[in-house]
């Protein structure tokens, strides 16, 4: 019998000269990717963690034995009744905005798996598509178990087939990264920026939470996908080096432009999660500190390894780590009926620990908290509406999400007239992604945008009901109605006391 290295690198990285077609017709530059080069410029390319097909089945048989053998044990609705509602409330965000999108990029492998120009690196997103598709059956397996006792679980599922406004930033991200990005674009924007730049700070930093909080289901999950990513996601440094070879320019522009969208998406799912979600006596780090680690410090040194620079924006980033998904808690607070999952009223000892992590930028935020806990205790428990926005908010144009660019006392939004239609955009990184391809993005409406334009009503009861896919019982609201022990303590705001 042949020996595995016998065999091995021909089963892997298998190309031949075609003789009916040319390399262009089988490889157009549309599908394939720019910048175009035959085949041979392509021949070094190699996956530094090679696998064969029947050792790529043995090793995910053993992956879903141990999750199914925890699901068993662990994963009944008095397992998860146990848990926090704050905690469940970042399992429910996190598994909406992450289930799908594992699915789509299902299909952005699958593309690599045909259009990428080495055997090897078709061979690696073969395994890529299937990793991506068990991504996507996980949590909606596990999850599924949970959706009779809480019907918030059921938009594992739902939302990405919604209407609702963070499904709708979501898509705009995804559908551009995972389903239309050609290999090369998908290989920087997914595998090295998404894959290798951030889910390290959502498997490593996210699972270590779950099991602080005790959510062994999550952990477990988190992990069995990480040991995936982190096969597949070297996919992305062989491209990105003969990117950078060929045209250095084009590589720091995908770099940057998928750097800045990753991270608006991973500061909300992720930094709620570990600022305002996780019960407090439980967490250890910041958000921020998570990021710094994580990001800041492992992806700069990637791009120095490249030879790349820093995103031209980098002193933005660095003041986003501060600002960005504080902003946009407090919207997604008084706007909790919006989304699926619930919130959390962030209580004086709460606010003096983000107020220790973020010394620089949590005092613009204290006041905004101090109104919404005097409102609440005037309105007392169970009475929702007394605390949250009635009117639909501002949405960016690039990133869809809500305007919560810059700091509470100064709002980065910026417009840009095109074409006789202003647009607008939370952040100067959002406009110039925007400039860089107006034509990709220009047609795109913003809830906004629909809303003017009579699809999407004007009336934010009907907007949630009849556009956002919600309805009373699944539509988020305080995770503790209302009702918190330390509200009767709180002291009154200034502006409260004043009048
Ligand atoms: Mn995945
Ligand atoms: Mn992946």
């Amino acid at each position: 019998m042949l020996k595995r290295e016998d065999w091995l690198p021909l089963a892997r990285k298998l190309d031949w000269e075609l003789t009916y077609v040319t390399e262009r017709d089988a490889f157009p530059e549309e599908v394939s990717g720019k910048p175009w080069l035959p085949q041979r410029a392509w021949q070094q390319w190699e996956e530094p963690f090679r696998t064969s097909f029947s050792e790529y089945v043995r090793g995910q048989r053993q992956k879903e034995q141990r999750l199914a053998a925890v699901r068993e044990a662990i994963g009944r609705v008095e397992d998860a009744a146990r848990l926090d509602r704050g905690w469940l409330s970042a399992v429910k965000l996190h598994a909406a905005t992450f289930a799908l999108a594992e699915f789509a990029a299902v299909v952005g492998n699958l593309r690599a798996a045909r259009f990428g120009r080495d055997g090897a690196w078709r061979s690696a997103a073969t395994f890529g598509a299937l990793d991506e598709l068990r991504h996507t059956q996980i949590p909606l397996a596990l999850l599924h178990d949970l959706v009779r006792w809480d019907v918030q679980f059921d938009w594992t599922h739902k939302f990405f087939h919604t209407n609702n406004w963070v499904a709708i930033a979501g898509r705009h991200l995804v559908d551009e990264m995972l389903l239309t990005a050609d290999p090369i674009e998908f290989a920087v924007a997914t595998h090295f920026v998404f894959e290798t730049g951030f889910t390290n700070l959502q498997f490593v930093g996210l699972s270590t939470l779950a099991h602080d909080v005790g959510d062994r289901l999550f952990e477990l999950m988190l992990q069995s996908i990480q040991t995936d990513e982190a096969r597949h996601a070297q996919i992305g440094n062989p491209v990105l080096d003969m990117l950078v070879q060929v045209d250095r320019e084009h590589a720091q522009r995908l770099v940057d432009k998928w750097f800045w969208r990753s991270w608006l998406f991973f500061a909300i799912v992720t930094g709620f999660a570990m600022d305002y979600l996780t019960p407090l006596e439980r967490r250890k780090h910041s958000f921020k500190e998570f990021a710094r680690e994580w990001i800041v410090e492992q992806f700069s040194e990637q791009l120095q390894r490249v030879g790349l620079a820093l995103p031209w924006y980098w002193s933005t980033f660095e003041r986003s780590l501060d600002y960005y998904h504080h902003m946009v808690y407090a919207s997604a607070y008084t706007y909790r009926a919006s989304v699926w999952f619930d919130c959390v009223l962030p209580g004086p000892e709460e606010r003096a620990w983000l107020a220790g992590k973020y010394p620089e930028s949590f005092h613009e935020f204290e006041p905004i908290w101090r109104r919404v806990a005097e409102r609440q205790r005037q309105a007392g428990p169970r009475v929702e509406w007394f605390t949250h926005g009635t009117t639909p908010v501002t949405f960016c144009d690039l990133c869809q999400l809500v305007l919560c660019g810059g700091t509470p006392r100064q709002n980065s939004a910026r417009t840009l007239l095109r074409d006789g239609r202003r647009h607008i955009f939370c952040s100067d990184p959002c406009a110039w992604i925007f400039e860089q391809e107006p034509e990709r993005y220009a047609a795109h409406e913003n809830v906004v945008g629909r809303i003017l334009a009579g699809k999407a009503p004007a009336n934010l009861l009907e907007l949630l009901r009849s556009y956002f896919g919600l309805n009373q019982e699944m539509w988020g609201k305080d995770v503790a109605r209302g009702a918190y022990p330390w509200l009767a303590d709180e002291p009154r705001s200034q502006e409260e006391a004043a009048c």
